[in-house]
């Protein structure tokens, strides 16, 4: 395969400032569009199945460690609008995506999960989804984590989690450590051990490349169209603002893998929109600053890992990173307390608590670029986050929390268990500060003509050549951390789509 300007080169990794490809210089056997997980995934495996792909990506091609990890610059660098995109809806709702090169994995904490078997298997039952099985899902869960690695930390977790899972065990409750898309080493310099995320730029792009696929950053794709019997997809390049201009691309398969938000965008703008962003899915998560005594936030400490399961499937727990920007954020609801934050952050952490609940209509309007998201809370929902937020709290206190600031606005603070009875048995909408970080279901997969956007191996219903390949896909939410099942999904799916491809071509597989 000749390389052509503005793609990434397999021998330097990086990709030279130059002009996107003059109109109709563009062709490939198959569009890939978006380049997180799912897109990543599917890329590498037709790449090193001898497909002609051409993965296009929005955002910039940057190395994992372009920016310190969860600081302000990789904010600005990988995510979708500088990190601040809103649902609407009787609550607000801030949801956060990555927009570069790996998408959500290079900016997530690869917290790593198998979709459990009761999950597969109120999916297949709901959507009538061919196989999915448990036992299907797990050669291809295994195949990706032999290239994106999964761990356990190497020694102790660090305080923030032990907190966690001291006050759980104090309770009787079960909580676990998650495993991570990260591998461990000791470093020379400092003697500390550090992780390195096993992001999409650090595993499957690289294999890619390697494979011959070519990748095209800075480029969104902004409607398909049928021309002459191929998908002709309309883009516009975006990482130099000053040359930005369209261009188009013609493929013989267009697989759209743009995430939960900006899929159901590109297929809606192109006309195609049978069930097409009508199930928004999402864990909805309120968080909560606790204060302790001692220190329990030193700098350095590794990621802290570790969930409460004890609640599954309603509600889970966790820890979040909580430097001192990040802690400041999370106290916006208690602006009199933000100096707490100078003093005394290394005694503060955040944690939170996530349901599975949250639902929504992801739409396009006229003249608006982004995704409009609708979001619909039930009072159920909001009585478990409200729930969720008192046991956190029971367990944060026995834990040896000495203080607690809810993400709620004129929440009190919370100084013993007593205070717990403060937390709204439902947390009113108006004025509880959510947030999401696990999007999908918005072109659910399956054979239920009335609920599905593809068929059970993500082929788009009703179109010739058209695929997605993302979160977008996953019929409902995961419970767990969803990356996994992106993964092993779009995994499952490339593999019948190569299969497929031999079969037309009178290859034997
Ligand atoms: C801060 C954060 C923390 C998270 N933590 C975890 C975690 O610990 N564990 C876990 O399992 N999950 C976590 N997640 C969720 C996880 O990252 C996502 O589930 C996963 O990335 C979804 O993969 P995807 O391929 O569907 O989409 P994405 O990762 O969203 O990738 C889609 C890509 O497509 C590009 N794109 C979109 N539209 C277009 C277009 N029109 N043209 C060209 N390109 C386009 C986007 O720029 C993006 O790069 C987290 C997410 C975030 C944001």
């Amino acid at each position: 395969m000749p390389m052509m300007a503005g793609f990434r080169h397999p021998a330097t990794n990086c990709l030279p400032e130059m002009a996107m490809p003059s109109s109709g210089d563009l062709k490939a056997e198959v569009a890939i569009i978006g380049a997180g997980p799912g897109g990543a995934v599917t890329a590498m495996l037709l790449a090193e199945a001898g497909c002609d792909v051409l993965l296009l990506e929005e955002g910039p091609d940057l190395p994992l460690d372009s920016a310190l990890h969860f600081s302000s610059d990789e904010v600005a660098q990988k995510y979708r609008n500088g990190g601040v995109t809103v649902g609407i809806g009787e609550a607000k709702m801030a949801y956060v995506e990555g927009r570069c090169v790996g998408g959500g994995s290079e900016v997530n904490r690869g917290l790593y999960s198998r979709a459990p078997a009761n999950v597969l298997a109120a999916w297949r039952r709901d959507f009538l989804i061919d196989g999915l099985t448990d036992a299907e899902m797990k050669s291809h869960y295994e195949a990706c984590e032999q290239v994106a690695r999964v761990s356990n930390l190497p020694g102790q977790a660090p305080p923030l989690s032990q907190r966690l899972h001291e006050g759980a065990s104090r309770l009787g409750w079960k909580a676990e450590e998650i495993p991570r898309l990260v591998t461990y080493q000791r470093d020379a310099k400092s003697g500390r051990m550090i992780g390195r995320k096993q992001s999409m730029t650090e595993t499957f792009v690289p294999r890619f490349i390697q494979a011959g696929g070519r990748l095209l950053p800075g480029a969104r794709a902004l409607r398909l169209s049928r021309y002459g019997g191929q998908w002709q997809v309309r883009t516009r390049s975006l990482e130099n603002s000053k040359s930005a201009r369209r261009f188009d691309l013609m493929a013989k398969t267009v697989i759209v893998a743009g995430g939960a938000t900006q899929t159901p965008v590109l297929l809606r703008r192109s006309g195609i929109t049978r069930n097409i962003g009508d199930n928004l899915r999402f864990h909805p998560m309120i968080k909560v600053v606790a204060a302790f005594s001692e220190e329990i936030n030193p700098p350095g400490q590794l990621d802290p890992v570790h969930q409460i399961k004890q609640f599954d499937p309603r509600f889970s727990m966790g820890c979040s990173i909580s430097s001192r920007p990040l802690l400041a954020l999370a106290l916006v609801d208690h602006p009199e307390h933000l100096v707490e934050v100078e003093r005394n952050w290394r005694h503060m952490g955040i944690y939170y608590v996530q349901t599975t609940g949250g639902r929504g209509v992801v739409r396009t309007l006229p003249a608006f670029s982004d995704a409009f998201v609708r979001l619909r809370y039930s009072s159920e929902d909001m009585r478990e986050l409200g729930e969720g937020l008192q046991k956190l709290g029971e367990c944060l206190f026995a834990a040896g929390a000495v203080a607690l600031y809810p993400g709620i606005a004129g929440s009190p603070v919370l100084r013993s268990l007593e205070d717990l009875k403060r937390i709204p048995v439902e947390l009113p909408k108006e004025r509880a500060s959510l947030s999401a970080l696990h999007l999908f279901s918005t072109c659910p997969m399956g054979e239920n003509e009335f609920r599905c956007a593809t068929d059970s191996f993500g082929k788009v219903r009703g179109t010739d050549g058209l695929y997605v390949s993302d979160s977008s896909l996953l019929p409902g939410a995961t419970i767990v951390n969803p990356q996994g099942s992106v993964m092993a999904i779009a995994h499952r799916n490339a593999l019948r789509f190569i299969e497929k491809r031999a079969v037309a071509s009178g290859q034997r597989y």
